[in-house]
């Protein structure tokens, strides 16, 4: 199907993009992971859909992931909810005041962000947490309509990882009519990118297990981008 998306609202964007299957082979991983499941979630029923992005439409703060995690959000159907990366990410969002919890782990928990909007450059979990250049760029659309519907306050966004670091670029060419420059910036912890006309770049190591576990990312590399976004926002 052709999803040129074109939204007028968030919550119509989130809507339409949970009934999005433009991608036989994630949409065949998100089902078959939604049927199988994990042994611990055995008696869970799974979202096995398409994840919307989550918090304030009119976030300051944009935090570019890069696909939901197969038994996390592909399970609660909410963004690094139900999962180890998503503890370290809330729990440090709630440190900066940009949560008001740090327990994450279902639709009902009461996790509010502040600010704050969380999305991914692509929406379902894809196998190996790949996926393809052609299903990054089958999916992009949805990411710049939501891009262009926060638009009016986004000041900056942090990149979660290489891939959303590299999702940004094309992103913001579509939304801010603004090139990348050449060559493009290279992804870093702690790298920033200030162009004129579109909100400042951070770069933050992914918060997966095996960079929070090995201690490539450390809670206090976390504070101090969050600290440096809240303040680029004019929120500190
Ligand atoms: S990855 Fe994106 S484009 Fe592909 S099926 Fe999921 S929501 Fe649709």
């Amino acid at each position: 199907m052709s999803h040129a998306a074109s939204a007028a609202s968030l919550s119509v964007l989130d809507a339409e993009i949970a009934e999005c299957f433009a991608c036989p082979r994630l949409v065949e991983w998100r089902e078959d992971v939604a049927r199988v499941k994990r042994a611990a979630f055995r008696d869970q029923v799974y979202w096995g859909r398409p994840i919307p992005g989550f918090g304030n439409e009119d976030a300051e703060i944009g935090i570019l992931g890069l696909a939901p995690a197969a038994h996390g959000g592909n399970r609660t159907g909410r963004l690094f909810t139900g999962d180890r990366s998503g503890d370290v990410l809330f729990a440090a969002l709630h440190r900066a005041g940009l949560a008001n919890q740090a327990l994450s782990v279902s639709l009902d928990d009461g996790l509010a962000l502040r600010n704050t909007r969380i999305f991914p450059a692509v929406r379902c979990a894809p196998p190996d947490n790949k996926p393809t250049p052609e299903e990054r760029d089958t999916c992009a659309p949805w990411f710049h309509r939501e891009l262009s519907l926060i638009r009016p306050t986004l000041k900056v966004v942090v990149a979660l990882g290489a891939f959303a670091w590299g999702a940004w670029w094309p992103a913001m060419s579509a939304v801010y009519g603004v090139k990348a420059p050449v060559p493009r910036p290279k992804f870093g912890h702690g790298a920033q990118v200030s162009l004129p006309g579109v909100p400042e770049l951070l770069g933050c190591f992914h918060v997966s297990q095996q960079n929070t576990f090995t201690g490539r990312l450390t809670p206090d590399m976390l504070d101090a981008v969050f600290d440096r976004a809240k303040r680029l926002a004019g929120l500190a």
